[in-house]
Protein backbone atom coordinates (compact mmCIF):
# COMPACT_ATOMS: atom_id res chain seq x y z
CA UNK A 1 0.00 0.00 0.00
CA UNK A 2 1.59 3.24 -0.77
CA UNK A 3 0.33 6.53 0.62
CA UNK A 4 1.68 10.20 0.22
CA UNK A 5 1.80 12.36 2.78
CA UNK A 6 1.56 16.44 1.93
CA UNK A 7 2.18 19.24 4.55
CA UNK A 8 1.02 22.22 2.66
CA UNK A 9 2.33 25.70 3.61
CA UNK A 10 2.06 29.22 1.77
CA UNK A 11 4.49 29.08 -0.28
CA UNK A 12 6.24 25.45 0.14
CA UNK A 13 4.82 21.64 0.15
CA UNK A 14 6.93 18.60 1.57
CA UNK A 15 5.96 15.02 0.77
CA UNK A 16 6.81 12.24 1.80
CA UNK A 17 5.94 8.81 -0.31
CA UNK A 18 5.76 5.97 1.86
CA UNK A 19 5.77 2.29 1.27
CA UNK A 20 3.57 0.85 3.86
CA UNK A 21 4.00 -2.39 3.70
CA UNK A 22 7.83 -2.07 5.10
CA UNK A 23 7.00 1.15 6.29
CA UNK A 24 9.85 2.37 4.07
CA UNK A 25 10.23 6.40 2.63
CA UNK A 26 10.45 5.80 -1.14
CA UNK A 27 10.64 9.36 -1.94
CA UNK A 28 10.90 12.68 -0.02
CA UNK A 29 11.32 15.91 -0.80
CA UNK A 30 9.96 19.13 -1.39
CA UNK A 31 7.89 21.96 -3.38
CA UNK A 32 9.15 25.27 -2.68
CA UNK A 33 8.86 28.96 -3.69
CA UNK A 34 5.04 28.47 -4.94
CA UNK A 35 3.67 31.24 -6.59
CA UNK A 36 6.91 32.97 -6.47
CA UNK A 37 9.90 33.37 -9.15
CA UNK A 38 12.30 30.69 -9.11
CA UNK A 39 10.19 27.77 -7.50
CA UNK A 40 11.67 24.52 -7.63
CA UNK A 41 11.07 20.69 -6.78
CA UNK A 42 13.76 19.04 -4.07
CA UNK A 43 13.64 15.13 -4.37
CA UNK A 44 15.02 12.70 -2.71
CA UNK A 45 14.85 8.67 -3.44
CA UNK A 46 15.59 5.48 -1.09
CA UNK A 47 18.13 4.64 -3.21
CA UNK A 48 20.11 7.67 -2.90
CA UNK A 49 18.47 9.18 -6.31
CA UNK A 50 18.10 13.25 -6.13
CA UNK A 51 17.09 16.16 -8.26
CA UNK A 52 16.71 19.65 -7.49
CA UNK A 53 14.83 21.38 -10.45
CA UNK A 54 13.23 24.62 -11.46
CA UNK A 55 9.59 24.24 -12.24
CA UNK A 56 7.27 27.00 -12.98
CA UNK A 57 4.56 26.32 -10.27
CA UNK A 58 1.84 29.37 -10.32
CA UNK A 59 -0.07 27.29 -7.36
CA UNK A 60 -0.45 24.32 -4.98
CA UNK A 61 -2.02 22.71 -8.00
CA UNK A 62 0.95 22.89 -10.23
CA UNK A 63 3.29 22.39 -7.16
CA UNK A 64 1.09 18.43 -6.88
CA UNK A 65 0.94 18.20 -10.84
CA UNK A 66 4.84 19.01 -10.86
CA UNK A 67 5.72 16.28 -7.77
CA UNK A 68 3.11 13.54 -9.42
CA UNK A 69 5.61 13.98 -12.93
CA UNK A 70 8.61 13.35 -10.58
CA UNK A 71 7.55 10.40 -8.98
CA UNK A 72 6.66 8.46 -12.15
CA UNK A 73 9.86 9.89 -13.95
CA UNK A 74 11.72 7.34 -15.95
CA UNK A 75 14.97 8.91 -14.24
CA UNK A 76 13.49 10.25 -10.56
CA UNK A 77 10.46 8.42 -10.04
CA UNK A 78 9.83 5.58 -7.88
CA UNK A 79 6.63 4.69 -8.77
CA UNK A 80 5.09 3.86 -12.22
CA UNK A 81 1.75 4.62 -12.01
CA UNK A 82 0.08 7.22 -10.01
CA UNK A 83 -2.74 4.70 -9.66
CA UNK A 84 -0.21 3.30 -7.20
CA UNK A 85 -1.10 5.84 -4.71
CA UNK A 86 -3.86 4.16 -2.28
CA UNK A 87 -4.13 7.56 -0.58
CA UNK A 88 -2.86 11.00 0.52
CA UNK A 89 -2.41 11.86 4.09
CA UNK A 90 -2.62 15.46 4.71
CA UNK A 91 -1.24 17.80 8.23
CA UNK A 92 -3.81 20.28 9.37
CA UNK A 93 -2.52 22.31 11.78
CA UNK A 94 -6.03 23.24 13.55
CA UNK A 95 -8.59 20.87 13.85
CA UNK A 96 -10.89 23.20 16.58
CA UNK A 97 -13.22 21.18 18.89
CA UNK A 98 -14.47 19.70 15.74
CA UNK A 99 -12.35 17.17 15.05
CA UNK A 100 -11.09 14.91 17.83
CA UNK A 101 -9.31 12.45 15.35
CA UNK A 102 -8.24 11.79 11.96
CA UNK A 103 -10.88 11.94 9.38
CA UNK A 104 -11.24 10.68 5.62
CA UNK A 105 -12.06 13.90 3.83
CA UNK A 106 -15.24 14.89 2.23
CA UNK A 107 -17.48 18.22 1.54
CA UNK A 108 -18.78 18.13 4.88
CA UNK A 109 -14.85 17.99 6.41
CA UNK A 110 -13.61 20.51 3.58
CA UNK A 111 -16.94 22.92 4.63
CA UNK A 112 -15.78 22.57 8.93
CA UNK A 113 -12.44 22.99 8.14
CA UNK A 114 -12.92 26.16 6.01
CA UNK A 115 -14.52 27.01 9.33
CA UNK A 116 -11.22 26.28 11.52
CA UNK A 117 -9.35 28.72 9.25
CA UNK A 118 -10.42 31.31 11.53
CA UNK A 119 -8.52 29.80 14.48
CA UNK A 120 -5.11 28.99 12.40
CA UNK A 121 -5.25 32.12 10.22
CA UNK A 122 -1.40 31.51 8.79
CA UNK A 123 -1.70 27.63 8.87
CA UNK A 124 -5.13 26.14 8.12
CA UNK A 125 -5.45 28.07 4.10
CA UNK A 126 -2.16 26.76 2.99
CA UNK A 127 -3.06 22.95 4.54
CA UNK A 128 -6.71 23.27 2.39
CA UNK A 129 -5.23 24.47 -0.58
CA UNK A 130 -2.68 21.41 -0.34
CA UNK A 131 -5.77 18.92 -0.09
CA UNK A 132 -7.29 21.00 -2.93
CA UNK A 133 -5.06 20.47 -5.21
CA UNK A 134 -4.49 16.85 -4.18
CA UNK A 135 -8.13 16.51 -5.01
CA UNK A 136 -8.13 17.93 -8.44
CA UNK A 137 -4.85 16.11 -9.45
CA UNK A 138 -5.32 12.63 -7.61
CA UNK A 139 -9.26 12.71 -8.36
CA UNK A 140 -11.24 9.76 -6.64
CA UNK A 141 -7.98 8.72 -4.44
CA UNK A 142 -9.14 8.60 -1.07
CA UNK A 143 -7.40 12.03 1.13
CA UNK A 144 -7.20 11.79 5.09
CA UNK A 145 -6.97 14.97 7.14
CA UNK A 146 -4.63 14.35 10.38
CA UNK A 147 -4.45 17.37 13.04
CA UNK A 148 -2.34 18.90 14.99
CA UNK A 149 -4.33 19.31 17.80
CA UNK A 150 -6.48 16.48 17.72
CA UNK A 151 -4.30 14.33 20.26
CA UNK A 152 -5.32 16.79 22.74
CA UNK A 153 -8.95 16.99 22.44
CA UNK A 154 -9.12 14.57 25.95
CA UNK A 155 -8.04 16.78 27.87
CA UNK A 156 -10.62 17.76 31.05
CA UNK A 157 -12.68 21.04 30.55
CA UNK A 158 -9.98 22.64 33.63
CA UNK A 159 -7.38 22.20 31.26
CA UNK A 160 -8.35 24.11 28.69
CA UNK A 161 -10.62 26.45 29.89
CA UNK A 162 -8.88 29.99 30.58
CA UNK A 163 -10.36 32.23 32.85
CA UNK A 164 -11.69 34.70 31.02
CA UNK A 165 -15.19 36.02 30.29
CA UNK A 166 -16.99 32.91 29.40
CA UNK A 167 -19.18 34.51 26.36
CA UNK A 168 -15.35 34.96 24.43
CA UNK A 169 -15.45 30.91 24.98
CA UNK A 170 -18.87 30.32 23.76
CA UNK A 171 -18.09 33.19 21.20
CA UNK A 172 -14.76 32.66 19.60
CA UNK A 173 -13.74 29.33 21.11
CA UNK A 174 -11.37 30.93 23.06
CA UNK A 175 -9.66 27.83 24.78
CA UNK A 176 -6.47 26.00 25.41
CA UNK A 177 -5.80 23.68 21.88
CA UNK A 178 -2.62 22.57 22.05
CA UNK A 179 -0.48 21.19 18.86
CA UNK A 180 2.55 18.67 17.63
CA UNK A 181 -0.14 16.13 18.42
CA UNK A 182 0.93 13.78 15.65
CA UNK A 183 4.31 13.82 17.37
CA UNK A 184 3.61 13.76 21.28
CA UNK A 185 0.90 10.68 20.41
CA UNK A 186 3.69 9.28 18.05
CA UNK A 187 6.23 9.35 21.07
CA UNK A 188 3.85 8.47 23.50
CA UNK A 189 2.92 4.89 21.32
CA UNK A 190 6.26 4.05 20.99
CA UNK A 191 7.28 5.03 24.87
CA UNK A 192 4.50 1.97 25.76
CA UNK A 193 6.41 -0.09 23.17
CA UNK A 194 10.12 0.59 24.54
CA UNK A 195 9.02 0.14 28.00
CA UNK A 196 7.18 -3.19 26.98
CA UNK A 197 3.54 -1.82 28.99
CA UNK A 198 -0.23 -0.77 27.83
CA UNK A 199 -0.05 2.85 27.11
CA UNK A 200 -3.16 2.50 29.01
CA UNK A 201 -1.20 1.89 32.52
CA UNK A 202 1.69 4.75 31.76
CA UNK A 203 2.00 7.95 32.79
CA UNK A 204 4.20 10.01 30.55
CA UNK A 205 5.25 13.58 30.20
CA UNK A 206 6.72 13.96 26.55
CA UNK A 207 8.54 16.63 25.42
CA UNK A 208 8.68 17.94 22.00
CA UNK A 209 11.59 20.63 22.13
CA UNK A 210 12.72 22.24 18.54
CA UNK A 211 11.94 25.49 16.90
CA UNK A 212 8.61 25.11 18.48
CA UNK A 213 8.67 23.31 21.27
CA UNK A 214 5.55 21.89 23.40
CA UNK A 215 5.28 19.32 26.24
CA UNK A 216 1.90 16.84 26.82
CA UNK A 217 0.90 15.22 29.96
CA UNK A 218 -0.39 11.66 28.58
CA UNK A 219 -1.94 9.73 31.10
CA UNK A 220 -2.83 6.47 29.92
CA UNK A 221 -3.15 7.09 26.38
CA UNK A 222 -4.75 10.53 26.95
CA UNK A 223 -3.76 13.67 26.98
CA UNK A 224 -4.94 15.83 30.04
CA UNK A 225 -2.76 18.93 29.41
CA UNK A 226 -0.76 20.49 27.36
CA UNK A 227 1.98 23.78 27.30
CA UNK A 228 0.71 25.32 23.69
CA UNK A 229 -2.55 27.06 24.07
CA UNK A 230 -4.99 28.69 21.90
CA UNK A 231 -2.33 29.33 19.73
CA UNK A 232 1.62 27.72 19.62
CA UNK A 233 2.49 31.01 21.12
CA UNK A 234 2.16 29.65 24.77
CA UNK A 235 3.77 27.45 27.09
CA UNK A 236 7.68 27.13 26.85
CA UNK A 237 10.10 29.82 25.67
CA UNK A 238 11.07 28.96 22.01
CA UNK A 239 13.80 29.72 18.97
CA UNK A 240 11.61 33.16 18.48
CA UNK A 241 8.70 33.06 20.47
CA UNK A 242 8.55 34.47 24.05
CA UNK A 243 5.73 31.77 25.18
CA UNK A 244 4.33 32.08 28.70
CA UNK A 245 4.55 35.69 29.54
CA UNK A 246 2.64 38.01 32.63
CA UNK A 247 -0.52 39.00 30.01
CA UNK A 248 -0.18 42.51 31.26
CA UNK A 249 3.05 42.85 29.49
CA UNK A 250 1.57 42.82 26.15
CA UNK A 251 -0.75 46.47 26.76
CA UNK A 252 2.14 47.70 28.85
CA UNK A 253 4.72 47.24 25.96
CA UNK A 254 2.40 48.37 23.69
CA UNK A 255 1.83 51.46 25.42
CA UNK A 256 5.46 52.05 26.34
CA UNK A 257 7.13 51.36 22.79
CA UNK A 258 3.64 52.87 20.62
CA UNK A 259 3.24 49.60 19.14
CA UNK A 260 0.35 48.10 16.80
CA UNK A 261 -0.91 44.51 17.72
CA UNK A 262 0.63 43.28 14.48
CA UNK A 263 3.74 44.56 16.16
CA UNK A 264 3.48 43.19 19.58
CA UNK A 265 2.73 39.87 18.02
CA UNK A 266 5.71 39.92 15.46
CA UNK A 267 7.93 40.33 18.05
CA UNK A 268 6.39 37.50 20.53
CA UNK A 269 6.53 35.45 17.47
CA UNK A 270 9.22 36.40 15.89
CA UNK A 271 11.84 38.56 18.46
CA UNK A 272 11.42 36.99 21.07
CA UNK A 273 12.44 33.30 22.97
CA UNK A 274 16.18 32.19 23.05
CA UNK A 275 16.73 34.59 20.27
CA UNK A 276 15.69 37.51 22.57
CA UNK A 277 17.98 36.38 25.61
CA UNK A 278 20.75 35.08 23.88
CA UNK A 279 21.17 37.92 21.33
CA UNK A 280 22.77 35.06 19.04
CA UNK A 281 20.65 33.15 17.47
CA UNK A 282 17.48 30.81 17.80
CA UNK A 283 19.01 27.75 16.71
CA UNK A 284 20.23 25.73 19.78
CA UNK A 285 23.73 24.63 17.88
CA UNK A 286 24.71 28.35 17.63
CA UNK A 287 23.83 28.64 21.41
CA UNK A 288 25.77 25.93 22.06
CA UNK A 289 29.23 27.34 20.45
CA UNK A 290 28.36 31.05 21.85
CA UNK A 291 28.36 29.72 25.06
CA UNK A 292 31.45 27.45 24.47
CA UNK A 293 33.20 30.93 23.49
CA UNK A 294 32.15 32.07 27.07
CA UNK A 295 28.85 34.12 26.10
CA UNK A 296 26.93 34.55 29.24
CA UNK A 297 23.27 35.64 27.88
CA UNK A 298 24.19 32.56 25.32
CA UNK A 299 24.24 30.63 28.54
CA UNK A 300 21.07 32.39 30.06
CA UNK A 301 19.06 31.50 27.01
CA UNK A 302 20.12 27.84 27.82
CA UNK A 303 19.49 27.67 31.49
CA UNK A 304 15.85 29.69 30.96
CA UNK A 305 14.54 27.19 28.63
CA UNK A 306 15.65 24.37 30.51
CA UNK A 307 14.21 25.49 33.33
CA UNK A 308 10.72 26.07 31.86
CA UNK A 309 10.96 22.24 30.19
CA UNK A 310 11.83 21.21 34.00
CA UNK A 311 8.98 22.87 35.90
CA UNK A 312 6.60 21.71 33.30
CA UNK A 313 7.34 18.15 33.50
CA UNK A 314 7.39 18.60 37.29
CA UNK A 315 3.89 20.04 37.51
CA UNK A 316 2.48 17.36 34.23
CA UNK A 317 4.12 14.79 36.86
CA UNK A 318 1.94 16.27 39.92
CA UNK A 319 -1.23 17.01 37.77
CA UNK A 320 -1.30 13.16 36.85
CA UNK A 321 -0.39 12.39 39.99
CA UNK A 322 2.56 9.85 39.17
CA UNK A 323 5.14 9.68 36.33
CA UNK A 324 6.54 6.65 34.88
CA UNK A 325 8.45 8.44 31.73
CA UNK A 326 9.62 11.38 30.18
CA UNK A 327 10.19 11.45 27.18
CA UNK A 328 12.06 13.87 24.77
CA UNK A 329 11.73 14.24 21.11
CA UNK A 330 12.40 16.38 17.86
CA UNK A 331 15.52 18.44 17.38
CA UNK A 332 16.70 19.36 20.64
CA UNK A 333 15.01 17.03 22.19
CA UNK A 334 16.67 14.28 20.38
CA UNK A 335 20.14 16.10 19.99
CA UNK A 336 20.93 17.93 22.80
CA UNK A 337 21.94 16.04 26.03
CA UNK A 338 22.76 19.26 27.88
CA UNK A 339 19.00 20.41 27.76
CA UNK A 340 17.90 16.89 29.16
CA UNK A 341 20.67 17.06 31.77
CA UNK A 342 19.83 20.65 32.95
CA UNK A 343 16.03 19.72 32.51
CA UNK A 344 16.63 16.40 35.18
CA UNK A 345 19.58 17.24 36.81
CA UNK A 346 19.34 16.25 40.74
CA UNK A 347 15.62 14.73 40.57
CA UNK A 348 16.99 11.30 42.15
CA UNK A 349 14.34 12.30 45.27
CA UNK A 350 11.99 11.86 42.67
CA UNK A 351 13.07 8.53 40.71
CA UNK A 352 14.85 10.63 38.04
CA UNK A 353 18.64 9.76 37.26
CA UNK A 354 20.53 10.08 33.61
CA UNK A 355 23.15 8.09 32.80
CA UNK A 356 25.90 10.65 31.50
CA UNK A 357 27.06 8.01 28.81
CA UNK A 358 23.71 6.92 27.69
CA UNK A 359 22.33 10.66 27.67
CA UNK A 360 25.55 11.65 25.05
CA UNK A 361 23.79 9.68 22.12
CA UNK A 362 21.86 11.18 19.41
CA UNK A 363 19.07 11.08 17.31
CA UNK A 364 18.47 7.16 18.42
CA UNK A 365 15.71 5.51 20.17
CA UNK A 366 17.39 5.28 23.75
CA UNK A 367 16.55 4.91 27.63
CA UNK A 368 18.76 7.18 29.14
CA UNK A 369 18.16 6.74 32.76
CA UNK A 370 20.54 4.60 35.54
CA UNK A 371 19.37 1.26 35.58
CA UNK A 372 17.51 1.62 39.00
CA UNK A 373 15.54 4.90 38.56
CA UNK A 374 11.94 4.58 38.86
CA UNK A 375 11.46 7.14 35.86
CA UNK A 376 12.23 6.30 32.81
CA UNK A 377 13.75 8.94 30.38
CA UNK A 378 13.68 8.26 27.06
CA UNK A 379 14.57 9.72 24.05
CA UNK A 380 12.59 8.97 20.92
CA UNK A 381 13.00 10.72 17.32
CA UNK A 382 9.23 11.74 16.23
CA UNK A 383 8.11 10.82 12.84
CA UNK A 384 5.20 12.75 12.40
CA UNK A 385 5.36 11.99 8.53
CA UNK A 386 5.08 8.12 9.07
CA UNK A 387 2.27 8.91 11.91
CA UNK A 388 0.27 10.66 9.22
CA UNK A 389 0.71 7.87 6.99
CA UNK A 390 -0.27 4.97 9.48
CA UNK A 391 -2.98 6.95 10.67
CA UNK A 392 -4.33 7.48 6.66
CA UNK A 393 -3.61 3.56 6.22
CA UNK A 394 -6.11 3.10 9.28
CA UNK A 395 -8.77 5.01 7.83
CA UNK A 396 -8.68 4.02 4.57
CA UNK A 397 -8.66 0.09 5.21
P1 LIG B 1 13.26 21.18 14.90
O1 LIG B 1 12.33 22.36 14.90
O2 LIG B 1 12.68 19.96 15.51
O3 LIG B 1 13.89 20.94 13.56
O4 LIG B 1 14.49 21.58 15.86
C1 LIG B 1 15.35 22.66 15.61
C2 LIG B 1 16.30 22.82 16.79
O5 LIG B 1 16.93 21.56 17.03
C3 LIG B 1 17.40 23.85 16.56
O6 LIG B 1 17.51 24.68 17.70
C4 LIG B 1 18.65 23.00 16.42
O7 LIG B 1 19.76 23.62 17.00
C5 LIG B 1 18.34 21.73 17.14
N1 LIG B 1 19.01 20.61 16.46
C6 LIG B 1 18.62 20.01 15.33
N2 LIG B 1 19.51 19.04 14.97
C7 LIG B 1 20.49 19.05 15.88
C8 LIG B 1 21.70 18.30 16.06
N3 LIG B 1 22.06 17.34 15.22
N4 LIG B 1 22.45 18.60 17.14
C9 LIG B 1 22.06 19.56 18.02
N5 LIG B 1 20.96 20.30 17.88
C10 LIG B 1 20.17 20.05 16.84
Amino acid sequence: MIILVVNAGSSSLKYQLFDMSKELVLAKGLCDRIGINGSFVKHNTHDGRSVVKEIEMKTHKDAIASLMRVLIHEEWGVIKDLSEISAVGHRVVHGGEKFIKSVLIDDEVMKTLEECSELAPLHNPPNITGIKACQQVLEGTPQVAVFDTAFHQTMPKKAYMYALPYEYYEKYKIRKFGFHGTSHKYVSERAAVLLNKPLEELKIVTCHLGNGSSIAAVDGGKVIDTSMGFTPLDGLPMGTRCGTIDPALVTYLMHKEGLSSEEMDYIMNKKSGVLAVSGVSSDFRDLDDAVEQGNERAKLALELFAYHVRKTIGSYAFAMGGLDAVVFTAGIGENNGNIRKMACEGLEFFGISLDDEKNSVRGQEIDVSTEDAKVRVLVIPTNEELAIAKETLKLIS
